[in-house]
């Protein structure tokens, strides 16, 4: 093939600006992948020293967060409310995600929870006050006789006091509970009352006896729908219960005011105002009474941490004992006297300093660490089998956790490069590939549109040519004829003759062109119709029949009636006429030509065979392109279009036939057509 300069310029453009590009990208991207191993050993090293930065980093950052957080939530406990009259109020309070509670001290005295500044947390007198003498308060009890039934000292006179005690107010409740499951609910307050208003009546009993009491009262009340008496009795309680010297069983109070605040709200009677009132009341309470229910039982550590001067400079110490981690936090974190000591919950804690690991550990997926807790348990990573620890370090203040860095394996560093280069392997063959296939390909396309070109002004030559020969000869016949310069009969009849056979040559060629350019119109102007292909093929057999007689060739026929198909007579017509043609075409006598339709289960079949010069099979799949001739000497002898087998494809196609070609170079050609049989 010739290039032309455009061509070339082309090439040049593709291979100079596509492929040679592509080829040192490949290259330069060959030579890094080289580099890869060695680069991921170094890095490792350095990967190691970030990540443990990182996540210390993060495990501080965020434990100082918490300090913050801390600092600004202990600011609102100086708001929140303290006596009875105030706890109706909405109180601002602030949570901290991983502190269950935070206590607040002003000069070594407790402002947060205080419910009673009368009997709460004064160091160390505090177990005095719970062991103040049981005698006492019976004395008391006994020289307050303002509430002293007739019942009573009827009851007690039966017994010693101390001895009997359990018994009369076993006996007492028992009459209560009787009246109760009777219904009998006056005679139940009316014996309820005599126990409460002889509170040393039940200091023998336990001390969660009083709440029951308080409990039986209050349904009482609630059962006799006596909702406003039932409210200002539970207030009345409240009230009690603050004044009171100390406070003993706190699990036991708060369930009381749980159940009876809860009734309370769900009552329906109950105004707005107090609802909110209730509500606020429920919420202030009950959180202090939880912070006094953890005070008093950890006491001690609250102790020893207010006694304990700070050691860290941030103003931040930690104690971890009996199972709970309590931080303090003064002087510098906190101004002036102010001291905060939080108690820590320890799983929401925990999860949120793990949340912080385990977002940087995603980022670094190939350090080998872990993160193990006091009880041995792995908290994040994995400890490897085999490889040996690099270092190790304590991780956040609250608990004792261990840090640690392995060694990483060097065979899975090598396996990791190796994927990698893998991939880019992968990647760049896959990139040369594309652009070699695509180069390739776009080559053979603008070489096949030339040709088209061409081929199209190869065929405007030629048609016009053989235009004008024909055209020529006649004119030529007709002009002599015209001068009178041929006298005699014969010829200007044989003058004559050669002028109608140059007219039928013209006319076969007009006819070819306009049925191809029909053709490439599409089939809009196609007739359809079941037609008998046998005699269309007859019909054409017996128009060319004579063309090939005289040329020495011998035919065979096999016209099997009923090969009906659906088509267009005049396209049928010329497909069968281009097929026979070309066979008397391009055989030289002496030779045979074959001509058959039959059917052929649902298929009815035209086949032309001959015995001629054959077609090479590299020519073989473009002889059906448009304008095609194959380029031997037999074919530039021969005259023609090149539109003949277009035809019969397209021809073919539309009306959903299949040829098929067998050919030997030198021995003969067998088309074959194969239709869509109808009955
Ligand atoms: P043409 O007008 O040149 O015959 P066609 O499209 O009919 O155009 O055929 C294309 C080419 O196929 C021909 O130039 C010829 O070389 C080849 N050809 C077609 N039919 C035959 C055949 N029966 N035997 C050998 N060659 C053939």
């Amino acid at each position: 093939m010739r290039f032309s300069k455009g061509n070339l310029i082309l090439i040049l453009v593709f291979v100079g600006g596509i492929i040679m590009p592509t080829a040192i990208l490949s290259f330069l991207g060959f030579r890094n992948i080289q580099n890869e191993m060695f680069l991921a050993q170094k890095n490792f090293d350095e990967n190691q020293a970030a990540f443990q930065k990182d996540i210390e980093d993060a495990i501080n950052k965020e434990q100082e967060k918490i300090y913050q957080e801390t600092k600004a939530a202990s600011l609102f406990l100086y708001e929140q409310p303290r006596s009875l009259l105030e706890f109706g109020n909405a109180a601002s309070f602030k949570d901290v995600a991983g502190i269950e509670a935070i206590f607040l001290y002003n000069n070594e005295s407790l402002v947060y929870p205080d419910i009673s500044s009368k009997h709460f947390y004064n160091t160390h007198d505090f177990s005095a006050i719970v062991a103040s003498p049981l005698e006492q308060r019976l004395f008391d009890a006994e020289q307050d006789t303002s509430h002293s039934e007739s019942l009573l000292p009827r009851l007690m006179k039966s017994s010693s006091l101390f001895e009997t005690r359990n018994e009369q107010v076993l006996n007492i409740l028992g009459i209560v509970r009787l009246c109760y499951r009777n219904k009998d609910y006056n005679e139940a307050l009316k014996w309820l009352k005599v126990l409460e208003s002889h509170p040393h009546l039940q200091g023998y009993l336990h001390a969660d006896l009083t709440r029951s009491v308080n409990l039986l009262h209050f349904e009482i009340l609630v059962k006799q729908k006596k909702h406003a008496e039932a409210e200002d009795y539970s207030l009345s309680v409240l009230n009690q219960f603050l004044q009171s010297e100390s406070i003993e069983d706190i699990p036991s109070a708060k369930f009381f005011f749980e159940t009876a605040f809860s009734q309370i709200l769900s009552f329906e009677d109950l105004s707005q105002e107090k609802r909110e009132s209730f509500w606020n009341l429920r919420a202030n309470f009950n959180r202090q009474l939880g912070y006094m229910e953890i005070l008093s039982k950890y006491r001690k550590n609250f102790e020893e941490l207010l006694d304990n001067d700070f050691t860290t400079k941030e103003g931040i110490l930690y104690r971890n004992d009996n199972g709970i981690t309590l931080f303090k936090m003064g002087y510098p974190l906190l101004s002036g006297n102010q001291i905060v000591i939080a108690k820590i919950d320890e799983e929401a804690y925990r999860t949120r300093l793990l949340e912080k690991v385990k977002n940087i550990s995603q980022r670094w997926k190939n350090v080998p660490f872990s993160i193990v807790d006091e009880r041995d348990s792995i908290l994040a990573g994995s400890i490897p089998d085999s490889s040996s620890v690099l270092s190790q370090s304590r991780l956040s203040e609250a608990f004792a956790w261990e840090f640690s860095l392995y060694e990483k394996d060097i065979s899975e560093i090598r396996q990791e490069s190796r994927q990698r280069m893998y991939l880019m392997y992968g990647l760049l063959l896959f990139s040369l590939i594309t652009v070699i296939f695509g180069s390739f390909f776009m080559f053979r396309f603008i070489v096949q549109e030339r040709r088209l070109l061409a081929m199209k002004a190869n065929f405007l030559s030629s048609v016009s040519h053989e235009l004008k020969t024909p055209l020529t000869s006649i004119k030529m016949f007709a002009e002599m004829m015209a001068r009178g310069r041929v006298a005699k009969v014969e010829k200007v009849q044989e003058y004559s003759g050669l002028i109608g056979k140059e007219a039928t040559r013209l006319e076969n060629l007009i006819g070819a062109i306009l049925n191809y350019t029909r053709m490439e119109h599409g089939t809009g102007a196609f007739k359809w119709e079941k037609l008998d292909f046998s005699v269309c093929a007859r019909k054409v057999f017996d128009a060319v029949e004579d063309i090939g007689v005289e040329k020495g060739l011998e035919f065979h026929t096999r016209f099997e009636p009923g090969a009906y198909v659906m088509g267009d007579y005049t396209a049928l017509y010329s497909l069968a006429q281009n097929l026979i043609e070309n066979a008397i075409k391009y055989t030289n006598a002496p030779g045979e030509i074959t001509i058959s339709v039959y059917t052929e289960e649902d298929r009815a079949v035209f086949s032309v065979t001959d015995t001629g010069v054959g077609i090479d099979s590299s020519e073989q799949k473009n002889i059906f392109n448009d304008f095609y001739r194959v380029g031997d000497e037999m074919t530039r002898s021969t005259k023609g279009s090149g539109l003949g087998l277009a035809i019969v494809k397209r021809v073919a196609e539309t009306h959903k036939a299949t040829i098929s070609l067998s050919s030997k170079l030198g021995k003969g050609s067998t088309f074959t057509v194969r239709f869509k049989k109808v009955d």
